[in-house]
């Protein structure tokens, strides 16, 4: 592996913006470096009067040479802060450095490995080269091991205010051996509402050596709040395509090119579940009883059972993985406390130990049923574009099926049995089923519905 770019597939744009930023930001870390000491102290000691302007300032003064005129760096749409900003930010040239950065994609695009990669090329040590993936900085910020870059990754359903504001804190201090201090925040869709207005809190005013990766879905008001967005510089990740996905498993993987191609034909632009699903039979079987249930819920007698299964088949997949992370976990923190071990005086934990045991069980508890959902809602995902599949034949529409391998089996039939308006209606029962459960309605209950709805729809003329 070579330059850490390198690992974002499908994503040369992004690659290039991150690559210029990243070298914008070395020559201002040289300045801020270079500058007055007591300039650089003033800068630490009133984050609130000398934040980002300061640094843009300095990052001006620094780039007065004639790549900003350059007309590449002129980007409108950059300037431009858009009509979901209320409130105009500073206007930062394309090439120079932002405090807070948002990486969007859907889950599976690779937003939370491109935040990484800048991390590493902003830290990067190499004397020509930005992110070169062989020096310390880049080598210890791509294993998470980087002592000025911090990863939060939200756990449960949501990140707490409480470890927001110790984020924050930690955030302040100045960088250690990097030139800055990073935070990549995971998810930042999953931020409490207390939790992001912490973080806008420092945002709005930063550090001027830290810097906020935060990584979301989309730019949607229900994934970031509409004025975190607005502090951030945003890096919209494209999705992959099928053949970029494919050159990925076969170079990388070591994959077989049949499988390769399978893979990234049904894994919806997903490298990971690609991955998975080429690899790992489990993953498969539970691709085929989602989509099987399509055809299961056009009768009653089928219908429950699937769903059943559906719910079943998730929940197992979830508590196999959550299984095997809370086991090591638990054990870790046993070792911590002084719990384990055979060592005289070690037998009886010592106090406290039972209420910090309580609270790991119970951050599992809120993990495990997050991972539950998110399989779930993998599962549903893929009976819409199945239902989608279907509406695309019937139409005639000239458009990529997103279930190839089940075209002839399932949306062909489907599609000749069934009306466009039937099949949208099934498209809207599902999406209907995945917003309800994101209420937290119990699984078993949503699903049920929705293959009430699905059997109502196909079997009304
Ligand atoms: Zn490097």
């Amino acid at each position: 592996m070579t330059n850490v770019f390198d690992r974002l597939t499908g994503q040369r744009a992004v690659a290039q913006e991150l690559t210029d930023a990243a070298t914008a930001a070395r020559a201002l870390a040289a300045r801020l470096d270079a500058g007055p000491a007591d300039a650089a102290e003033d800068l630490a000691a009133h984050p609130a009067s000398t934040g980002l302007d300061d640094v843009a300032a300095l990052a001006e003064s620094e780039f007065s040479d004639p790549a900003v005129d350059d007309p590449a760096f002129d980007d409108p749409a950059f300037d431009d802060p858009g009509p979901d900003n209320p409130q105009p930010t500073t206007a930062v040239p394309r090439a120079s450095m932002t405090h807070a950065w948002l990486f969007t994609g859907p889950p599976g695009s690779g937003r939370s490995v491109a935040a990484t990669c800048f991390a590493a090329a902003l830290q990067c040590q190499h004397p020509d080269l930005v992110g070169c993936g062989e020096c310390r900085a880049c080598v210890t910020v791509m294993a998470q091991t980087h002592a000025d870059v911090r990863h939060i990754v939200p756990q449960g359903l949501s990140l707490s205010v409480d470890s927001m504001r110790e984020i924050v804190q930690a955030a302040a201090r100045r960088p250690g051996t990097g030139r800055w201090q990073i935070v990549v925040v995971e998810d930042a869709d999953r931020l409490t509402e207390q939790a992001a207005n912490a973080l806008l809190k420092v945002v709005e005013e930063p550090p001027s050596r830290t810097v906020f990766l935060l990584c979301a879905p989309s730019v949607d008001p229900e994934d970031i709040s509409v004025t975190l967005r607005s502090r951030c510089r945003h890096i919209p990740l494209a999705t992959p395509t099928v053949a970029d996905i494919e050159r990925v498993l076969i170079d990388r993987d070591g994959l077989d090119a049949d499988a390769a191609r399978w893979a990234a034909s049904v894994c919806g632009g997903h490298i990971g579940r690609a991955r998975r699903l080429a690899t790992d039979p489990e993953a498969r079987a539970q691709r085929d009883k989602a989509l099987a249930l399509a055809r299961a819920a056009t009768r009653d007698s089928t219908a429950y059972a699937a769903a059943e299964e559906l719910v079943k088949s998730a929940d197992a997949a979830a508590k196999a993985i959550s299984a095997e992370r809370d086991e090591a976990e638990t054990e870790e923190m046993k070792t911590a406390l002084g719990a384990g071990g055979t060592g005289k005086g070690t037998a009886r934990p010592p106090r406290g130990t039972a209420g910090a045991l309580k609270e790991l069980e119970k951050r599992q508890k809120s993990r495990a049923t997050r991972v539950g959902r998110d399989t779930l809602d993998r599962a549903l995902v893929d009976l819409a574009a199945l239902y989608r599949d279907a509406l695309v034949v019937s139409m005639g529409a000239q458009v990529t099926p997103m279930h190839p391998d089940k075209a002839a089996d399932i949306a062909v039939p489907m599609a000749a049995y069934a009306s466009p308006e039937q099949l949208l209606r099934c498209v809207e029962a599902v999406l209907e089923c995945r917003e309800v459960l994101d209420k937290n309605v119990k699984p078993k209950f949503a699903v049920d519905a929705m293959v009430a709805t699905i059997g109502a729809v196909m079997r009304s003329a």
